[in-house]
């Protein structure tokens, strides 16, 4: 029998799932099909293509060969039955809660989550009539209180950028079940190299892919998965999937893709009609580095615990916020579901708060971007850039006053990481 690649480890499955071209051209890489539209046979396969009775493709803004195999590739490895990449993790983002929200619909989500997301969903939604409700994540209970009729989903980071807050992702999703919403668990930090959402109780999961999952900082990405586990037809809060869509002649999704029904509407739907559609040579720049996504990670993991541990006995850092380390409020959950690591990212506290600017600004082989999940170390301070806008005791509240210094480690000798924030901070202290 043959082998299916997709039921590969996760470090095999990111080298031998979407790779099919092998077998028309010959190529080792799946090529950038460089191409807006597609070839029609005749006009009833044209038909059957736009009725979704067919699978091929149409146009790119909708689909295109080497997005699929960028989205057959993230599906296998987060176990789901479906993907969908997007041009950005925010419009991933975006488009994933599409098929969900009406106006004066809300939802839950975890306060404690990337800026942009926090930006897009406080701000930006509201203009659709969106609601979102933000709660404290480190207590699951919080996500029970603001529930109510038109609630339609709820959202939490994985590992939380900056914080490394992590959920008791077990207990979210029997709250998410208990009132038959879906489970959506951005799972940018980790990457499915070291988690896996749909194993404990996700429905959907997004991703920036343009932090660790590429890894190199090419290409801007994002992706919506399905695990095709959510019941859209048990109750009436979802009709864009379960009723009659006017877009389709009165097809329900629901009852055409079963359980595809969800990543069939954000395809179908939301996207052909935002177009936040990927570049083909985004999706080849990415499939490319998720080839070592695995190896890295392991990378990233291991030198981030010793820079983590260095910082937390160095005399001049006041804390050290990473889940690695066992005072961390989040370290047991660290320990129930991540047991490979949580990522590269964490912040810490300079003793002497003027002082951590210039640590940041002492720095030459940590660089100072606004940016995470590299393959070279970053360092950035966020109260004065990514939160500069906010008011002191707002920035305070976010975990970014003035002693707080943001870090993405990358996989290069840990002793020259060490070094490097050895020098910084020795230099920053002298003055
Ligand atoms: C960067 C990031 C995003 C947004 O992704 P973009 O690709 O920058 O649009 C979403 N979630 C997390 C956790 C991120 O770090």
């Amino acid at each position: 029998m043959a082998i299916d690649k997709s039921k590969l480890h996760p470090e095999s499955q990111s080298i031998h799932v979407g790779t099919g071209a092998w077998r028309t051209s010959g190529a080792r890489n799946m090529p950038i099909y460089q191409s807006a539209c597609y070839h029609f046979d005749d006009s009833q396969h044209g038909g059957d293509l736009f009725g979704l009775e067919k699978e091929g493709f149409i146009y790119a803004r909708i689909n295109n060969p080497t997005l699929a195999a960028l989205e057959h590739r993230l599906a296998a490895m987060e176990g789901g039955i479906g993907a969908l990449v997007a041009s950005s993790g925010l419009a991933a983002e975006f488009l994933a809660f599409l098929p969900l929200m009406s106006p004066g619909d809300n939802f839950v989500s975890s306060r404690k989550i990337y800026g942009g997301s926090g930006s897009l969903f406080a701000n930006t939604f509201k203009k659709f009539g969106w609601k979102c409700n933000f709660v404290q994540p480190e207590d699951s209970e919080n996500f029970k209180k603001d529930i109510d009729d038109k609630t339609k989903a709820i959202f939490v980071e994985s590992v939380s950028n900056p914080a490394g807050i992590i959920p008791d992702f077990e207990a979210v999703a029997r709250i998410a079940e208990d009132a038959g919403i879906p489970f959506i668990v951005d799972n940018t930090v980790p990457t499915p190299a070291l988690f896996n959402p749909f194993k404990y109780g996700a429905n959907i999961i997004t991703h920036s892919l343009t932090k660790n999952i590429s890894g190199h900082s090419t290409s801007m990405g994002g992706a919506i998965i399905d695990g095709g586990t959510f019941n859209w037809e048990q109750n009436d809060k979802f009709p864009y999937i379960s009723q009659p869509d006017e877009s389709y002649a009165g097809m329900v999704f629901s009852k055409k893709f079963g359980p595809k029904a969800y990543i069939m509407n954000c395809l179908a739907s939301a996207m052909r009609d935002i177009g936040a559609a990927m570049s083909p040579a985004n999706a080849f720049y990415i499939m490319t580095g998720m080839e070592t996504l695995t190896l890295r990670m392991q990378k990233h993991v291991a030198n981030t615990q010793k820079v983590a541990e260095f910082l937390d006995n160095h005399d001049m850092v006041d804390w050290v916020s990473y889940s690695g380390l066992p005072n961390h409020v989040s370290h047991k959950n660290a320990q129930k579901y991540m047991t490979s690591g949580t990522g590269c990212v964490f912040t810490f506290g300079m003793k002497q708060k003027d002082l951590a600017q210039k640590v940041v600004e002492n720095c030459e082989i940590f660089r100072i971007m606004a940016h995470i999940g590299d393959t070279g170390s970053l360092i950035i301070h966020p109260a004065t850039t990514t939160h500069r806008q906010l008011p002191e005791e707002d920035k305070i509240k976010a975990d970014c006053g003035p002693e707080v210094i943001r870090l993405s480690v990358g996989i290069e000798h840990p002793d020259d990481l060490i070094n490097d924030l050895s020098r910084a901070i020795e230099k920053a202290a002298k003055g």
